[in-house]
């Protein structure tokens, strides 16, 4: 340390001291020299050293973009977590998070296929009158997987909040929950209430017991009365689902259906069952 030199007169208790040993650097900027220096306190040098750094305004441009840079990262990350966490919330397993419009049979369904891809995109809308879906058709057509593109949509595009299931998985949660008196029911079923929007898969195929179709029944209805969304998919006609679910002399069925006539728009498909007609072609 015998080179090195004292650049900074006076008695400061904090300054540095140039290590000329060490040759100095050019800002990219504006060419300014930069020395490597050592910090003094109170006399005392530190042996850890450092290169000066550059005030000019490009080193402070280049401050201020790392810095954007930085915060689009964290924006991105929290993105990414949300959407993670929104897809956990949502039951949709691996099974149907890879159900997409992308991987669509468009040439099945073309029209329902757009109805579909309009309601995703312009959910807000459809949202704020309350305003819903039901796909109706064969086994096998495309319904669920259009169900769950819209699920899948609406939580990586938007963000949006989604439950996906069958009625016996999301109130046979539910009952669990109340029978164990799980302090988790009166969640699910809130959840289940005010969620921006719950697709049900499958409605017609559960067993309806009494219990259960009292709690679909005041689910849709907490729905229709906050304006809060449904999508559905049937292998049934409403005619169908309503008989079925007026069990016990109730008229819960027909309550349950008129909601949903009001609520949803009904998305007909046709066509052959293709997990069928793949099944053909492979032979
Ligand atoms: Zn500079």
């Amino acid at each position: 340390m015998t080179n090195m030199r004292n650049f900074m007169n006076g008695d400061d208790f904090f300054r540095f001291v140039r290590d000329e040993n060490k040759p100095p650097v050019r800002c990219e900027y504006c060419g300014r020299l930069l020395y490597y220096v050592y910090p003094v306190v109170g006399g005392r040098q530190s042996s850890a050293g450092f290169y000066e750094t550059c005030d000019c305004e490009g080193v402070k441009q280049r401050e201020v973009e790392e810095e954007r840079k930085y915060i689009e990262e964290l924006q991105q990350k929290a993105k990414l977590a949300r959407v993670e966490k929104l897809l956990s919330q949502s039951n949709l397993g691996r099974r149907f998070r890879e159900r997409t419009f992308e991987n669509f049979r468009f040439e099945l369904n073309p029209e329902a296929y757009r109805v579909a891809l309009d309601y995703a995109q312009n959910f807000e809308v459809y949202a704020h009158k309350g305003q819903g879906l039901i796909f109706t058709g064969s086994f096998g057509v495309g319904k669920t997987h259009l169900a769950a593109a819209i699920a899948n949509y609406l939580i990586i595009h938007k963000s949006v909040p989604v439950v996906f299931g069958s009625v016996s998985f999301l109130l046979g949660e539910l009952k669990r929950a109340y029978e164990l008196e799980a302090i988790s029911a009166d969640r699910i079923e809130k959840q289940l209430c005010t969620v921006d929007l719950l697709v049900i898969d499958d409605l017609g195929k559960e067993k309806p017991t009494e219990w259960l179709v009292e709690k679909l029944y005041f689910i849709i209805n907490n729905r229709y009365e906050d304006y809060r969304p449904v999508v559905i998919t049937t292998n049934l006609t409403l005619d169908e689902i309503e008989q079925r679910l007026n069990v016990a002399g109730s008229l819960a069925g027909s309550a349950i259906v008129s909601r949903l006539v009001e609520m949803c728009r009904i998305v007909p498909m046709h066509g052959q069952d293709f997990r069928l007609s793949l099944r053909k072609n492979a032979c």
